[in-house]
């Protein structure tokens, strides 16, 4: 199978590209094993120096980078310049703070000196998806390469161009070119590379059957896994809310990305006596966005990255409707095997539909009737995913109370989810496991080393 770059606003193949054979998988990987022993001597500076030159020249190419975003997965060129800025800054943040989070931990034992040293791991595989194709990847890169570890990367199917645009922004920075590669190989590889001994540790940025499957066969190698899976957002509107503010919010996070963000808003749980005036101001939030060319600066949300997810998008709804769902703004594909999909609103969600039980990624938004905010909670927390939350109330302390219910790796209280160098990002339940980001993120993958003196 060829990897193919396609635009999904023209319909148009970009570019196709030749998997590697596994003979050059297999001589990159011996590369990047032997740059893992030389490049854990470096010292932090170091390697903060070639980190820095990296976010540097994310920001000389945000340009660039957007256009290849727009013309591979549909992101628009505002959207896509935010993402190389934010990548900028997450590697500024680890070139900053790495040495200071995997500093030496003295603790008091009876020996004369012990502490806890964190040491580098090795080769770690990322496998990454194509939504937010520089952010996912960078938000590994950095604190693995700042920690020391070599990185291979096997990025999605349909955004090689980013994949490659990213390893050449390393290389250019002044990384040895083996400590972070790009494979373009499809899926049947990931399983031989995990079982190389080589190979030390697995990332995955994905669905929850891929994260299944390559965390089965890390477990079959005793290799450590980190898993970034699905989401299924519960975003609770109790009635002393800004509604105003709420239902803004609400229709911009459930928009990120045309929808495709796993953080993105998904279950609206909304407190009787405001439900249905947030659907009102939702929906006129909601219409108001354009669409168009993601090249063009005036476009707010593309096409979904490839038809296929459209297509499996109207499935889910239009089995929901059949199960009693209530459609209460009419979007989605203008005809099958299209990639656009314009935002809908679905009420009446139950138990037993598609919808309830289901990620939705893309723009369809569920809005669940809470009776109280008890039952919000409950509502929020029926769900086999758990990655983050919003609560709106005018109460911040109770909104602090509340998130504290909510089973999920992040809740926001009156903002919107989103992710931050600062702060740890992962997910509970079928969301996940490990955390990336902060100084929790880069210790995921080092060796947390006993040093005992006598
Ligand atoms: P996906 O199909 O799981 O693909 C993600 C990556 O995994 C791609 O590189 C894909 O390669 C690879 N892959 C797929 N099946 C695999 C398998 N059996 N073994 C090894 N690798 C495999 O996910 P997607 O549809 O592109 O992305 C959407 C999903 O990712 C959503 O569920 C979303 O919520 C989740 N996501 C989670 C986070 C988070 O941080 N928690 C962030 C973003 C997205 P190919 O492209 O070659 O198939």
């Amino acid at each position: 199978m060829p990897i193919e770059s396609y635009n999904p606003y023209t319909g148009r193949v970009l570019r196709r590209f030749r998997p590697f054979a596994w003979s050059k998988v297999e001589r990159i990987l011996a590369q990047s094993h032997r740059a893992a022993a030389q490049w854990r001597l470096t010292s932090f500076a170091e390697r903060a120096g070639l980190m820095r030159r990296a976010a540097e020249l994310l920001r000389e190419r945000a340009e660039e980078l957007a256009r290849l975003m727009a013309l591979e997965m549909g992101k628009p060129v505002t959207d896509g310049r935010a993402e190389a800025q934010k990548c900028a800054l997450c590697c500024e943040h680890y070139a900053e703070h790495a040495a200071q989070f995997l500093a030496d931990e003295e603790v008091k034992t009876e020996a004369q000196r012990s502490f806890i040293s964190h040491e580098p791991l090795g080769v770690v595989l990322a496998v990454m998806p194509w939504n937010f194709p520089f952010w996912q990847v960078v938000r590994f890169a950095a604190p693995a390469l700042m920690a020391g570890n070599v990185g291979l990367l096997k990025h999605a199917s349909n955004v090689p161009q980013c994949a490659l645009a990213l390893e050449k922004i390393f290389h250019d920075a002044g990384f040895p070119p083996a400590t972070f590669r790009a494979l373009l190989v499809g899926t049947e590889v990931v399983g031989k590379l995990i079982e190389d001994d080589r190979v030390r540790a697995v990332t995955l940025t994905g669905s929850e059957p891929a994260g299944a499957q390559v965390a089965a066969t890390a477990g079959a190698q005793i290799k450590k896994t980190v898993l970034e899976l699905g989401g299924s957002d519960a975003f609770i509107v109790l009635a002393d809310a800004d509604l105003e503010l709420a239902a803004k919010t609400a229709a911009q996070a459930r928009m990120i990305n045309a929808g495709q963000s796993c953080i993105a808003a998904k279950r609206f749980i909304v407190e009787k006596p405001v439900m249905r005036e947030f659907i009102n101001q939702m929906k006129t939030h909601l219409l108001a966005l354009r669409t168009g060319d993601p090249l063009l600066d005036s476009t707010q949300y593309g096409p979904l990255a490839r038809p296929d997810l459209a297509d499996e998008l109207t499935e889910q709804v239009n089995d929901s409707v059949k199960q009693g769902a209530k459609v209460e703004l009419f979007g989605g594909q203008s005809a099958p095997g299209t990639a656009l999909f314009r935002p809908m609103i679905l009420s009446n969600v139950k138990p037993g539909q598609r919808a309830y039980a289901e990620e939705l990624f893309g723009p369809v938004a569920l809005v669940l009737e809470a009776k109280d905010a008890d039952d919000a909670i409950r509502l929020a927390n029926d769900s086999r995913f758990g990655l983050g939350a919003a609560i709106w109330t005018k109460d911040a302390r109770r909104g602090e109370e509340l998130a504290r219910r909510i089973e999920a790796g992040a809740v926001f209280v009156n903002a919107l989810v989103k992710s931050s160098p600062e702060m740890p990002f992962g997910g509970v339940k079928k969301s996940g496991y490990g955390r990336e980001l902060s100084y929790l993120g880069i210790r995921e993958f080092v060796n947390q080393k006993s040093v005992w003196v006598a």
